[in-house]
């Protein structure tokens, strides 16, 4: 499995990091988590073209996670020459979070089938609501979904992809929670969305303190690593955004807790498992 921190950001626009959004590419499929601000730029940037993405999985309806939901819909559907549905999976809201997207493009969706004649549908979504089991199964691919706690955001699931005789978890933005260590029980590789709230506590501004309550820190990442014997943790979704010249500071915090693999994100940075 090769896995692709697409887009590393979060909702303060970052010239370098993309919207949250990670790439999971396994038995010839192309699984896309999240599609926050830009996800089909760090696509194209991972050799992925919009009609490659065999499903789309959306851990929370957070803005910073979605926003270029809509972008993945037009562009797979005006890329498809025969009517091709996107897969959509997603906690509970999913649906009605579609059919309202699906509502904000209805001028542009006529002006393409007035335009083109060949275009001759509009947008096929399949949705599939998940909170605890099987998510999505194909090509001998299994992820599973697990409740995280983003509280009060809810509900809020992470994945857990086995494919290949591996394991990958994707948690998205969560606290450690029961459900999470069940998601991450020995993987191979595990993406964690993650704050420093050592700096975050020290910034005067309420609206930012608020993040501290619903986050991993660092520490807490490295902390749940340890504790469900994971291989590899790959820190994401870092707020605020890394200085260059400090990310081994982020490292080495995570390394008081956690002696497997660290591994900070940039945008399109790829690891095999
Ligand atoms: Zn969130
Ligand atoms: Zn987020």
């Amino acid at each position: 499995m090769f896995v692709t921190t697409l887009g590393t950001g979060s909702p303060m626009p970052d010239p370098n990091r993309a919207g949250p959004a990670t790439l999971v590419q396994t038995a010839g499929q192309n699984l896309l988590f999240d599609a926050g601000r830009g996800v089909l730029m760090r696509c194209a940037g991972a050799m992925v073209a919009p009609a490659m993405i065999n499903a789309m999985l959306l851990t929370h309806l957070h803005s910073d996670h979605t926003t270029d939901v809509n972008d993945v819909i037009t562009t797979k559907w005006i890329n498809s020459f025969v009517p091709t549905p996107t897969i959509i999976v997603g906690p509970l809201g999913t649906q009605r979070f579609i059919d309202r997207t699906l509502a904000t493009l209805e001028d542009d969706i006529s002006y393409r089938v007035h335009h083109h004649a060949d275009l001759t549908w509009e947008p096929i979504c399949e949705v599939t609501e998940v909170s605890d089991g099987l998510a999505y199964e194909a090509e001998g691919i299994k992820i599973f979904a697990f409740p995280t706690d983003h509280a009060p955001v809810h509900p809020t699931v992470g994945y857990r992809v086995e494919s290949e005789g591996k394991v990958v978890a994707i948690a998205g933005d969560t606290v450690p929670c029961e459900g999470l260590d069940r998601l991450c029980k020995d993987a191979d590789l595990y993406v964690q969305t993650v704050i420093r709230d050592d700096i975050v506590k020290n910034i005067p501004i309420p609206r930012l303190l608020d993040i501290l309550d619903y986050h991993s820190s660092v520490s807490q990442a490295a902390q749940t690593a340890a504790k469900n014997n994971v291989k590899t943790l790959i820190l994401t979704h870092p707020v605020p955004a890394p200085q260059p010249g400090t990310e081994g500071e982020w490292i080495a915090m995570a390394q008081e807790h956690f002696s497997g693999t660290i591994l900070l994100a940039d945008d399109l940075m790829r690891v095999e498992t």
